[in-house]
């Protein structure tokens, strides 16, 4: 199972690589920017948000900034993270990147009731789900940890309490796992 985690994640990092252009993976510690981002989002969440350097991946454009830790996590830790993120850089090619500050950062509050931050998340959320299935089995993605977790990103600080609605959250993770489930195995 190890290696077939390990197939996996560098058989998306070789799909990374050849996209145009393509996705880089970069650490968060070897940047200014990304530092200012972290004391930005400790005052913006009185403190609420704190692990943005140490524990967070965030994508950027096509740039993957992953914590200095990363190496350190397992491969299928990574690939999923990454099957994520890679939602993100496909939200930044649709949507441009003045538009993901718009609809990513305040529409229509920046915090609170973020709702198109919650859209974005919720679609990179829904293969969040589908990755644990296929890495790990349904039970995996039925996991009650692993929604609570879910809903937890969404209505905490963790995101700027990006939209308060559990029940929203929880819904649409049912209606995701049940048509996960449907579907037949992949050979
Ligand atoms: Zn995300």
């Amino acid at each position: 199972m190890g290696d077939r985690d390990q197939e996996r994640y560098e058989g998306l990092l070789a799909e990374m690589a050849r996209r145009d252009p393509p996705v880089r993976i970069r650490s968060k510690d070897t940047s200014r920017g990304q530092w200012l981002i972290d004391r930005a989002l400790r005052l913006l969440t009185l403190g609420g948000q704190d692990r943005y350097l140490s524990d967070y991946v965030t994508t950027l454009g096509t740039t993957i900034w992953v914590p200095a830790t990363w190496a350190g996590w397992s491969f299928g830790s990574r690939y999923k993270v990454l099957r994520h993120e890679l939602v993100h850089v496909r939200q930044f090619e649709r949507f441009t990147w003045p538009g993901m500050v718009l609809i990513y950062g305040f529409f229509p509050l920046p915090a609170g009731l973020a709702w198109g931050r919650a859209l974005l998340e919720w679609e990179a959320y829904a293969v969040t789900l589908e990755v644990e299935a296929e890495v790990d089995g349904i039970e995996a993605a039925r996991s009650p940890a692993l929604h609570d977790e879910i809903v937890r990103r969404f209505t905490g600080p963790d995101y700027g309490w990006m939209w308060p609605f559990e029940g929203w959250v929880r819904r649409r993770i049912a209606l995701t796992v049940t048509s996960i489930s449907r579907r037949p195995p992949m050979p």
